[in-house]
């Protein structure tokens, strides 16, 4: 018997506590998903490589240092197309595709675009701790959605998977977990005479806790090593000592403090960014400067990033939206798009309004929308425009949805003897 000895002195225990040990010590913090989550993730992806752009020069990639996150700043069917085909600017220049290694989708759903053993053109021009050029030295992940707009849930838990796969593919730390605007840098411009971060804004948003990532850099390396200087907002996002709250951000909206530059980054003067002016006025970034005047943009302008499309589908026709290609719900109605008082017209006739939409990448081009509104109100025997909408009736900001899914406003109604009963109205909500 020698019930005295300490536990060290059973060789067992001293295996035991090495495990222990080399568990705590190890670059990797325990597992966030099971082994059971990762076969069925990696199982769900999507092979979308057959579609990349032929014209995408493949080049294999030597070393794996960081994985870079994005938001496309654009819906999903407009992602899979620019990330595998490649963006066309309305110069009718084009790349050629190879933007990322995998999209995903609002509803979680995964999309391999290039296999993840090449370089992905993804990051442009990007700094992290002295290294440069980080599409060469990274894997790119694009979540459908903009960078001021709430990412979902299951993008989070698909991402954190991912991620999480890719870390133990190359051997990665969180740290090593970034997002495209903590690498971006840019040229001097009239915004900052130096070199410096901003250059993009690209998954600021992007909340690490929720992909369950662990502790991350508390400062920039760049900056610190006077590389580069900092963007006073990114920096308050990413290094600010109060966890600053990203999904309280203001949305793509000019005010005082929102600026284009805050909003767009390098992109502001770009040709395909849209400002969409408070009267219904449409410029491009590259026209402000010549007809408007950086100073003189007006508070309340909408800013899109990444349209390619002409931009007479985007001038504010009306109280009528309709969704195009690059053109989503959220583009169109923000914050609102799932409120109860905006109310959508989907190509098959049916209406629904915001509450009873689950994500405004679920619907369809063609869809017409309408912010603010209450109703329908139906035409009957007993039930007159005037009874509905009282002296509003010929409002141009009254709606009516003809039998023939025509959306015709009070102004344009020439004879209201002749309107079908049976068409529905809608009245604005705010007076
Ligand atoms: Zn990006």
């Amino acid at each position: 018997m020698d019930t005295h000895r300490n536990w060290y002195h059973n060789p067992l225990n001293l295996v035991v506590a090495f495990i222990v040990l080399m568990v705590l010590a190890a670059p990797h913090p325990i597992a966030a998903f099971t082994r059971s989550e990762a076969v069925h993730f990696q199982r769900s992806i999507i092979d979308y490589r057959s579609r990349l752009n032929p014209r995408y020069k493949k080049i294999k990639r030597p070393k794996t240092k960081y994985i870079i996150v994005h938001t496309a700043e654009l819906g999903l069917k407009t992602t899979l197309r620019v990330v595998s085909r490649g963006k066309r600017f309305r110069n009718g220049r084009r790349t050629n595709g190879g933007h990322a290694h995998y999209v995903i989708a609002r509803n979680g759903r995964t999309y391999r675009i290039l296999d993840r053993k090449y370089e992905a053109d993804h990051a442009g021009r990007s700094m992290w701790n002295g290294d440069t050029d980080l599409s060469a030295v990274s894997i790119g992940i694009e979540l459908v959605g903009y960078h001021y707009a709430p990412i979902t849930e299951a993008q989070y838990r698909s991402v954190g998977i991912l991620i999480e796969i890719l870390q133990g593919v190359y051997a990665l730390d969180d740290r090593a977990v970034l997002t495209h605007s903590q690498v971006a840098y840019g040229l001097p411009n009239r915004w900052h005479p130096k070199n410096h971060r901003g250059r993009k804004r690209c998954a600021k948003n992007f909340n690490r806790t929720k992909a369950r990532l662990g502790p991350t850099w508390r400062y920039d390396p760049d900056v610190r090593a006077r590389r580069l200087v900092a963007d006073a907002q990114l920096a308050a996002v990413y290094y600010s000592p109060k966890q600053y709250v990203a999904e309280a951000q203001e949305a793509n909206v000019i005010s005082k403090r929102n600026t284009a530059w805050v909003i767009a980054g390098e992109d502001f003067d770009s040709s395909t960014t849209v400002y969409k002016f408070p009267n219904g006025r449409v410029y491009t970034g590259d026209q402000i400067a010549a007809q408007v005047g950086w100073n003189r943009l007006p508070a309340k302008t909408v800013v899109l990033l990444n349209q390619e499309e002409r931009v007479e589908r985007l001038r504010d026709d009306g109280p009528v939206k309709t969704i195009a290609d690059g053109v989503t719900a959220w583009s169109l109605a923000g914050r609102s798009y799932n409120h109860k008082t905006t109310i959508y017209f989907l190509p098959s006739g049916r209406i629904k309004t915001g509450s009873m939409i689950h994500d405004w990448d679920d619907l369809p081009v063609k869809t017409r929308l309408i912010v603010g509104y209450k109703g329908p109100f139906e035409l009957r025997k007993d039930q007159s425009a005037y009874r509905i909408a009282g002296k509003g009736y010929k409002d141009p900001r009254t709606i009516y949805y003809l039998p023939s899914k025509q959306l015709v406003r009070g102004h344009k109604i020439k004879d209201f003897t002749q309107l079908q009963l049976g068409t529905l109205v809608f009245l604005p909500t705010a007076s």
